[in-house]
C-alpha cells in the first residue's frame, strides 16, 4: 500500500527512488503482482505492475476506488514544538489516527526554537514520517506538517474552524458533553496543544477570546504529547 502523489498519469503509475527499492529489493514484488496506491486526494488505486527494476518500477491502474479510511472530520492539531523526537512521535501517531494536518508551533513557554534552515531539515523528515504513517494506515492522503508558526497565526485561524478546543488542566468544569456531540455535525477542528511547561494563563485567554473552547481531560496532568493524542482519540470517536 503506497500513497504515492504526483507519479499517477492516464491509467499508468510510475514509482521510482525509495519505494521502487521496497516494492522490488524488499517486497519482491514481480510483474503481474497487484499493489494498492493512493494518490493523495483520497482516490485508492489497484495497480497491476508491468515492469519491475531495482530503481523503477510501472504498472497499470486496472480499478478506481475512494479510500474509505479518510476520516469525515478534518482534524487540525496545532502543537507546540517539542524538545527531542517527541514532535515526531505526535506526527506519527496522529496520522495513524487520521489527523489531517499539523501546524507547529512557538509557544510563550517553547523550550525549542528552530531556525529556518533546521525547520526546512525537520519538516522533511516530518513529511517522510507522515507518508510511512499514513501507509501503514492505509489513509487516502499524507497529512501536511506546515513550517513552524506564530502563536498569532494560530489565534488567527481559530474563528475558521467550525469547531477549536484547547486542552486545558485547569478547566475542571469544562468537560463539555455537549461539545464533542458537536463534533458529528460539523466538518472541521482545531486542537490546540502546548508545550511541556504548558500554556501562559494569558495565551489560554486569548485562545478563549477567539473562540476555542478550553476542555479537560481528566485529573492527571498529562505530558503533552499524552494530551494530544487524547484530544485527537476523543475527536476522532466524537465526529471522525
Ligand atoms: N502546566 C503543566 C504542569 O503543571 O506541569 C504542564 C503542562 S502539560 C505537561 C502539557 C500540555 O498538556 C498543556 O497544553 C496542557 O494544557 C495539556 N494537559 C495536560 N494535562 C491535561 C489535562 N488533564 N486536561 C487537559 N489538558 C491537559
Amino acid at each position: 500500500y503506497f500513497v504515492l502523489p504526483e507519479q499517477i498519469r492516464e491509467g499508468r503509475v510510475t514509482i521510482k527512488g525509495g519505494d521502487a527499492h521496497h516494492i522490488a529489493r524488499v517486497m519482491r514484488y514481480k510483474a503481474g503482482d497487484v499493489i494498492i496506491v493512493c494518490d493523495n486526494t483520497g482516490r485508492e488505486l489497484i495497480v497491476q505492475l508491468e515492469h519491475v527494476w531495482g530503481n523503477a518500477v510501472t504498472g497499470r491502474v486496472t480499478t478506481e476506488r475512494t479510500a474509505l479510511s479518510e476520516p469525515r472530520l478534518r482534524v487540525t492539531l496545532a502543537q507546540s514544538l517539542l524538545k527531542g523526537d517527541k514532535f515526531d512521535w505526535v506526527v506519527q501517531k496522529g496520522t495513524e489516527m487520521g489527523v489531517y494536518q499539523f501546524w507547529p508551533f512557538h509557544a510563550e513557554r517553547s523550550v525549542v526554537r528552530l531556525s529556518d534552515s533546521k525547520a526546512a531539515k525537520r519538516r522533511e523528515r516530518w513529511h517522510k514520517i507522515a507518508k510511512e504513517a499514513a501507509e501503514q494506515a492505509r489513509r487516502g492522503r499524507i497529512p501536511e506538517v506546515s513550517n513552524p508558526v506564530r502563536w498569532r497565526d494560530v489565534l488567527d485561524h481559530i474563528p475558521l474552524f467550525d469547531v477549536a478546543v484547547i486542552p486545558h488542566e485547569r478547566e475542571r468544569n469544562q468537560s463539555l458533553p455537549s461539545l464533542w456531540q458537536s463534533l458529528s455535525r460539523v466538518e472541521t477542528c482545531l486542537i490546540i496543544v502546548g508545550p511541556e511547561g504548558g500554556f501562559e494563563a494569558e495565551e489560554v485567554n486569548e485562545a478563549q477570546q477567539a473562540g476555542a473552547y478550553p476542555v479537560y481531560l481528566g485529573p492527571r496532568i498529562l505530558r503533552a504529547e499524552t494530551a494530544a493524542l487524547t484530544t485527537i482519540a476523543c475527536t476522532m470517536w466524537a465526529g471522525g
